[in-house]
């Protein structure tokens, strides 16, 4: 694993919701709430969490495609939080995205060769047979056929078109892809075909990925290291190798203690968490997670826990640790 490729500091985006009798009264959904992350070149990154926490928006304030309220975000040590749309265009080509529903992310009247050539298109066009050819090495790259570049989306299936979106995404020499759910509208056997082929793809471009999933075990298994979200802020990032033993966070805990175990005789006890997730509307004082934690204590209903370093490389906010 390399340098820093991306580094994000106390990013927030809230979005202005006007409330009372009369509209006038403004408030905000606190979606991205103080994030601070780093993503190394060759890394993945897990971003884990319950539906609603913030997980989706925090990936399209990396990617620009909404514009963050505060914070930094650096990408290969140039901040582009507020660079201009024309000198953003040579940036975007480093940071991509996969979606998660790949028929919805696709245009269905264009052919998967057009789809990927589109992509080529905006930064370095090709013309002719050079451009065929390189559409051809992509699909191959992927595990498609050349031949697939003429079908449109509907004569794909789901696996098909989601390496058909990853292709896209590599048509620009990414650094990094974003990956915003990208195997849970999957079959199973079809997922893991997707995650080996993103782990080969790593291995051979030095890509780094975030890798956003609300399944813990999907996002353990392919991640080196784990970012739990809630409420639009990290409470514990761990890494994924040693997160059974290491995690300590109430709510990670909780979330991991819901994956199930193949083997019957070592069950581990479900943590069940109770309460529903508060609206990010209106979030708790001090400790998001205070309203369902069962170790909670006076101090987490006024202050925010601040951010510590429990061992190298695993930092938790929690006022118990
Ligand atoms: Fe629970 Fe308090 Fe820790 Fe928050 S800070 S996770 S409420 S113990």
């Amino acid at each position: 694993m390399g340098d820093a490729l991306l580094e994000v500091k106390g990013l927030k985006k809230y979005f202005p919701v006007n409330r009372g009798i009369l509209g006038r009264r403004k408030d905000y959904i606190r979606a991205v709430d103080g994030v601070d992350l780093t993503v190394r070149a060759g890394e993945t990154l897990g971003l884990v969490g319950e539906s609603g926490c913030g997980k989706t928006t925090l990936a399209k304030v990396l990617l620009r495609l909404q514009e963050p309220t505060e914070g930094k975000i650096i990408l290969e040590g140039t901040d582009i939080t507020g660079m201009g749309r024309r000198k953003l265009r040579k940036f975007r080509r480093r940071i991509q995205i996969v979606f998660q529903d790949p028929y919805a992310s696709l245009n269905p009247r264009m052919t998967a060769g057009d789809i990927i050539g589109a992509a080529f298109d905006v930064h370095s066009p090709l013309e002719g047979r050079s451009r065929e050819k390189r559409v051809a090495g992509l699909l191959e790259e992927v595990g498609l056929n050349p031949g697939d570049a003429l079908k449109y989306p509907h004569q794909l299936s789901e696996g098909q078109r989601q390496r058909v979106g990853i292709a896209r995404a590599l048509a620009v020499n990414p650094g990094m892809i974003v990956c915003d759910e990208p195997v849970s509208a999957l079959d199973v056997s079809v997922q893991a075909q997707i995650i080996n082929l993103m782990q080969g793809l790593q291995e051979q471009y030095n890509l780094a990925y975030i890798f956003i999933s609300h399944d813990l075990s999907v996002v353990r298994h392919i991640s080196d290291r784990v970012a739990v979200m809630y409420l639009g802020k990290i409470l514990e990032v761990v890494n994924s190798d040693s997160m059974y033993k290491q995690s300590r966070h109430p709510y990670t805990r909780a979330l991991m203690s819901a994956i199930p175990v193949p083997d019957p005789e070592s069950r581990r006890k479900r943590i069940l968490l109770e309460g529903d997730v508060p609206t990010p509307l209106n979030p708790p004082a001090g400790c998001r997670f205070h309203t369902r934690c069962r170790e909670v204590q006076p101090v987490c209903r006024m202050h925010v826990p601040p951010m510590k370093e429990l061992e190298k490389g695993h930092y938790c906010a929690c006022h118990l640790l």
